[in-house]
């Protein structure tokens, strides 16, 4: 059984490790990384002793969304080559 249950808005974004986590009691963070979350891991442990919480999200806030399709670099026309007739 998990310790607790978490909200993912009660837990905290760590940009270093790319995971949320949450305070554990022993003192040490309970953890998950978003690439977990993504393919629905829902639990997230301590590193330093045994327990873990189950992080309650909306899977879909982690999956929906699909990347914005690349910037299509419009470049300047190509350039007119004009003709010179020679009379
Ligand atoms: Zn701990």
């Amino acid at each position: 059984m998990s310790y607790d249950d978490v909200e993912i808005e009660d837990m905290e974004w760590n940009e270093e490790m790319q995971a949320f986590t949450y305070p554990c009691p022993c003192g040490d963070l309970f953890q998950i990384i978003k690439k977990n979350l993504k393919m629905g891991q829902e639990i997230a442990r301590c590193s330093s002793c045994s327990l873990y919480i189950t992080v309650i999200y909306n899977l879909e806030d982690f999956q929906g969304r699909p990347p914005p399709p690349p910037q299509k670099k419009t470049g300047p026309p190509k350039g007119t080559t004009t003709l010179i007739t020679v009379a």
